[in-house]
């Protein structure tokens, strides 16, 4: 469907007061309605849907795509109730929050990406600038936070870490006295990322990902989500794609590059993921029991997700739109094709 820029700033202003549909429980099982559509944004979870709001906000304001993906993804690392995303995400075994995000511009195949950086509000906007500031695709650790401060970007006091200590700190105290040394477990509810993926009115794509990790990971540990292939990949032909879920069995699989490959082989954005969901778990000794999630949005606008597990929740926002959809739950008994809207 086209629309002229005039036809989707009114549109666009129109979503303010659309009626929010869908909000976790209540997520809808289609997830083909608004296929076609552009602008659109698509993005991990209900919490992706006011990240998608807000960036279709700045592109509406006359932002570009780039700061729709990463004013978007400020929402979600901003939330102070988000314990997955941001300052406020679990911290690692030493009680520190290590953060990791990147971002792609499709035009020109850019790519930008921050790894295990410490008091930085929005490793996103650090993702950013290492793609257009430096030579570089990646900076970690105290590396990426000096580059982080000299670019003026919001610093906290490392010390301010401390306000994340109190509960896992004392958790991983009570381990060692009561149990062996343990090794960071799956608890699901432990981990998640915002990965937004956006297609603009002009065609082009772009995405971003930021995620405070794995709770309780092991010092310096990265997940899939900084690797440019794994937990995010654009390519500006084709589609886009990202991961959220043990970045362990996504990192290892190249899984975001595997989505967007499987849609240049002509498979419907639902169906790469889930492909790709199905062609990890033939090789890996755990099967389907991976944990893991993929969104995908072509160059069409049409858009999927898949995940191991019970329905993955995913959000969608165009112009006409804003509502979180349920993706098809793969498991071993999954053998052939998902849902039925692979048009
Ligand atoms: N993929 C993230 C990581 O492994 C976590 C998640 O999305 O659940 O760091």
């Amino acid at each position: 469907m086209f629309i002229s820029r005039r036809q989707f700033v009114l549109s666009a202003a129109a979503i303010g007061a659309m009626p929010s549909l869908g909000s976790g429980a209540g997520a809808e099982t289609t997830a083909r309605t608004v296929s076609g559509e552009k602008p659109v944004f698509v993005s991990t979870w209900p919490f992706g849907k006011a990240a998608n709001e807000k960036a279709l906000q700045v592109l509406a304001d006359g932002g570009s795509l780039l700061d729709a993906v990463e004013q978007g993804i400020w929402v979600t690392e901003s939330d102070a109730e988000n314990r997955s995303v941001g300052l406020s995400g679990f911290p690692d075994a030493a009680g520190v929050v290590q953060l990791d995000a990147c971002i792609m511009f499709g035009p020109g195949h850019k790519a930008g990406s921050v790894a295990a950086v410490e008091g930085i509000r929005h490793p996103i906007s650090v993702a950013r600038r290492v793609m257009e500031k430096t030579p570089h695709v990646m900076l970690a650790g105290d590396g990426a936070r000096q580059f982080a401060i000299e670019e003026g970007l919001e610093s906290v006091e490392i010390n301010s870490r401390e306000m994340h200590q109190s509960w896992w700190k004392k958790r991983a105290e009570k381990n060692r006295e009561t149990e062996e040394p343990q090794r960071p477990k799956d608890i699901r509810e432990n981990h998640d990322t915002i990965a937004l993926l956006a297609l603009g009115l002009d065609g082009s794509l772009a995405g971003g990902c930021s995620t405070s990790g794995w709770g309780g990971k092991i010092p310096g540990r990265v997940g899939d989500s900084p690797i440019i292939g794994s937990g995010l990949y654009v390519d500006n032909e084709i589609g886009a794609a990202g991961a959220t879920g043990l970045g362990e069995n996504v990192m290892r699989y190249c899984g975001s590059f595997l989505v967007v490959e499987y849609m240049r082989q002509g498979l419907h954005p639902e169906e790469a993921c889930a492909e790709t969901i199905r062609r990890i778990a033939r090789l890996d000794p755990k099967g389907f029991d991976l944990s893991i999630n993929f969104i995908a949005l072509d160059k069409q606008g049409r858009f999927g997700a898949a995940g191991t597990g019970q329905g993955f929740e995913f959000s969608v926002t165009s112009t006409t739109t804003s509502r979180v959809l349920r993706s098809p739950g793969l498991s071993d008994t999954s053998v052939g094709p998902v849902g039925g809207n692979t048009k």
